[in-house]
């Protein structure tokens, strides 16, 4: 009976998770596989960026273990094994367990990528200093972190996008001395007007960081048991250890070796459909009809209908006004961006303490927000009336 092929789900991030959970909840029968390259525990990722002050260890962050998942999910799952090739015609995959065992491989019914985002590669930066540079993107990279910054206490991070500023947060609020580099004029450049990005550095450096904009880093040395960073105008700043923050891609390498139809994600329609029908893609590795979104709330909304599809209702996603909160406490800080290609205009009024800023479409549509300070209380009413990101 094919119906009953396994559905096999590649990654156990909150994308893979969050669809196994929804799909047992409407089929409890069809075998489920998932697979993933890391240990399988469950994780709240966003918590990464913001565990540093209140001490979470990655084991506290850890809140389930893959044994307990697969119990719960009454489910397969197979840890630090990667899935180094899709056979599309053949509806197989080929296994390459981490201690090198042996290559093993599996049929399936359905396949699902929730294969996530990699950092995006390093710009070219010189010098001797790399092996003090960090990333953060998985439970062990923050476990490795957290680690080397024991006994530290400056820390350079590269990057003031929305994990950025998190950190320069999380480490300031943890009792760190936070430089900030970013090529951008100001924070959150892409998602902020000038007004409300200011406003968020004004926090940051009131509670001690350096915000150092339109900045680059083209080398890190050793230096007295720590680093040196030079920047691009020639200025250097010391500091223990370095964090990048630099942005994400997703992870598509094994889609394009299937051969998936792959843009800037795994292309995928509104039921999550790849170019071929027995695959399907969702969370941060997915380009979602041209959407490609780094947050929890679509991963959330695919996981329900993707559900649905794999337990035999096609139902199509339709992405609404997602506001995201960013984790930066010492400003709180709503951003709702708008549709890729929406043409606007941003109008900003300081509201008391924050500042509220709306982009609108000359005909006056809302098409994105976002707010600073007690401008967030605003959130729900705009959110009320901005246009959602699919119609
Ligand atoms: P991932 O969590 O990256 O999971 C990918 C999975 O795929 C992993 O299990 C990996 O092992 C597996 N995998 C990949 N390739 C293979 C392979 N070949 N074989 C086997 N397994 C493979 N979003 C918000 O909405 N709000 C926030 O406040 C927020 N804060 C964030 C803070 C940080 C520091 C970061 C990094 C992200 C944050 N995000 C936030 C984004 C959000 O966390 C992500 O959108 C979400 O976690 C992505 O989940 P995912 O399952 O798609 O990917």
């Amino acid at each position: 009976d094919s119906s009953r092929e396994p559905v096999v789900i590649i990654g156990t991030g909150l994308a893979g998770y969050n669809l196994a959970r929804e799909f047992r909840k409407l089929d409890q029968l069809t075998p489920l596989i998932m697979i993933t390259g890391d240990d399988g525990a469950f994780y709240s990722k966003p918590l990464l960026s913001a565990s540093l002050a209140n001490g979470k260890t990655p084991q506290q962050l850890a809140s389930t273990s893959a044994a307990d998942m697969a119990r719960d999910l009454n489910a397969e799952i197979l840890v630090h094994t990667r899935v180094s090739a899709v056979d599309a015609a053949t509806r197989t995959l080929t296994l390459a367990p981490e201690d090198g065992s042996h290559q093993a491989t599996l049929r399936y019914g359905k396949l699902v990528f929730a294969t996530g985002a990699g950092c995006r590669p390093l710009p070219p930066i010189a010098g001797d200093g790399l092996a003090r540079l960090f990333r953060v993107n998985s439970l062990s990279d923050y476990h490795r972190f957290r680690t080397a910054l024991s006994n530290r206490r400056r820390v350079l991070l590269i990057g003031a996008g929305l994990i950025g500023c998190e950190f320069a947060n999380d480490l300031l609020q943890a009792g760190y001395q936070v430089d900030l580099v970013d090529p951008l004029g100001w924070p959150l450049a892409t998602l902020l007007p000038e007004a409300a990005g200011r406003d968020l550095q004004q926090a940051l450096e009131q509670a001690g960081a350096r915000f150092h904009g339109q900045r680059k880093v083209t080398a890190l040395r050793q230096h007295n048991g720590g680093i040196s960073a030079e920047l691009d105008n020639g200025d250097t700043l010391e500091a223990d250890i370095a964090l990048a923050a630099l942005g994400l891609q997703p992870n598509t390498g094994l889609a394009e070796q299937a051969g998936l139809a792959v843009n800037r994600g795994i292309a995928v329609n509104r039921c999550l459909q790849s170019s071929d029908p027995h695959i399907y893609a969702l969370g941060d590795c997915a380009e979602v009809d041209g959407h490609l979104l780094y947050f929890v709330a679509p991963l959330m909304q695919s996981a329900r209908a993707l559900a649905k599809t794999l337990s035999g209702e096609e139902t199509p996603v339709a992405y609404g006004v997602m506001p995201v909160a960013v984790k930066t406490s010492l400003r709180p800080t709503t951003i709702c961006p708008p549709r890729p290609g929406s043409e606007g205009e941003w109008q900003t009024e300081a509201s008391g303490n924050g500042v509220s800023a709306a982009y609108r479409a000359a005909d006056g549509t809302l098409l994105g927000f976002a707010l600073t300070g007690d401008a967030i209380a605003r959130r729900d009413s705009l959110a009320a009336e901005c246009r959602p990101l699919m119609d």
